[in-house]
């Protein structure tokens, strides 16, 4: 007989492999729609979606049902590629009806990095080039490939040697472009810089990146995993940049709660996967069908929702409400935005505050000076008129 611990705290510490030493460790027993509570029954206000994944809030019942409904069918069968699995195949009719006409095909992954992964093998099989461009203060996933990317040394120095070949240059600069070579297979950018505290780049910039590409026989390869599914005010942060990349990788609402990510690109690029070698990317699980039916369920509540399109109002509202001269400046885009402070150290102390005062917030990997809110779309105004209220209640307490 299994004995359930008394001290769950004490069991996740010792038995579950950590990687910080000051994990949140708040034990969550449920979330719906835009809270969460923890044993205690205390409820928190999710400000950051599980960090942007529940854009359409927590446990959405389309979205359960669709999961219950999938399980009770058929869970894993085999691996990717080999039957026609029907939630794979209707979620990738889905989402690329909701695409520009090239990005026509969907590689279905485990995650976000396994994506970019298997994007930038797809790059180098396309073009019979190895070398890539990416940005300082990027982050395109943790697995050795997508860390090499990882755009600050801090990052990536422990896990040397790394891929070769690889340039960081400043986004937004036109020392970027320069670098995009004839021996570049491609360039791997996020739409919205997210970890460095939600960085748009300059007007115009992406579609210079773009033309440049084209003249080099380089890829484009463009990361909304955190930036898609309607957090920066449309359905794709692209569409506002016009420009459409090669290649788009996304993961996180993707999967509407579950564990998904994909690659999309053209049909005849990723055609190249199925020969010499055969297999050019394997994965087991990725586009789980359970996966694939919640989130095919989750994009549908989102498409007939108004979220979207009031995505930017509700930000801007946010951004504007957030007034406190311990506020450094407030980044903001769509319904996504981080608050600087004048030092990692007061940042961490008014996140660490508005945790204990029932607001869910976190900082940025390359950006600890900065507050994190990515409130799910489905927040009401008086939800967010709430987190506000938190969070400056706390910034007075902690200054
Ligand atoms: N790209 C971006 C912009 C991300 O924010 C993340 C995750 O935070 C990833 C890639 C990696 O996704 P995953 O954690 O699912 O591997």
């Amino acid at each position: 007989m299994v004995v359930l611990p008394m001290h769950l705290r004490q069991v996740f510490l010792d038995h579950v492999a950590q990687t910080s030493p000051s994990p949140m460790g708040l034990e969550m027993v449920k979330a719906k729609g835009v809270q969460c509570w923890d044993k205690s029954g205390k409820a928190y206000l999710d400000a950051i979606s599980g960090f942007s994944v529940c854009n359409i809030g927590h446990s959405h019942p389309a979205v359960v049902k669709a999961v219950q409904d999938q399980a009770a069918d058929y869970m894993h069968l085999i691996v990717y590629g080999e039957f026609i699995e029907q939630p794979q195949v209707a979620y990738a009719q889905l989402l690329t009806q909701h695409l520009p006409p090239s990005l026509n095909c969907v590689y279905f992954t485990n995650s976000g990095a396994e994506a970019t992964e298997g994007a930038m093998k797809l790059a180098k099989r396309v073009t019979g080039k190895t070398q890539f461009v990416a940005a300082q203060n990027a982050y395109h996933g943790s697995t050795q490939g997508a860390l090499s990317l990882m755009g600050d040394e801090y990052w990536r120095q422990a896990f040397r040697p790394l891929l070769p070949g690889i340039a960081h240059l400043p986004y937004g600069s036109s020392a970027f472009i320069e670098a995009i070579g004839p021996h570049t297979a491609a360039v791997l950018l996020e739409t919205v810089q997210a970890e460095s505290g939600v960085v748009k780049p300059p007007p115009g910039w992406l579609a210079q990146v773009a033309h440049r590409c084209r003249a080099m026989g380089a890829l484009l390869i463009l990361d909304e995993i955190q930036a898609g599914f309607g957090r920066t005010g449309t359905l794709w942060a692209f569409e506002q940049m016009d420009m459409v990349p090669d290649i788009l990788l996304l993961g996180k609402a993707l999967g509407g709660g579950m564990p998904l990510g994909a690659f999309v690109a053209p049909r005849e690029l990723m055609q190249t996967l199925t020969h010499g070698p055969v297999l050019g990317h394997i994965t087991t699980f990725g586009g789980h069908p359970v996966s694939c039916a919640a989130g095919k369920a989750a994009l549908e509540v989102l498409l007939a929702s108004d979220w979207v399109a009031k995505a930017e109002a509700k930000g801007r509202w946010m951004a504007n409400a957030l007034q406190h001269p311990a506020f450094v400046s407030v980044h903001q885009h769509g319904l996504w935005l981080s608050v600087q402070f004048a030092s990692a150290a007061l940042a961490q102390k008014v996140i660490h505050r508005c945790v204990q005062e029932g607001l869910i917030t976190d900082w940025f990997l390359f950006a600890p000076d900065r507050l994190r809110l990515a409130p799910p779309l489905s927040s009401t105004a008086e939800e967010l008129k709430q987190m506000v209220k938190i969070v400056l209640r706390c910034v007075a307490t902690e200054t």
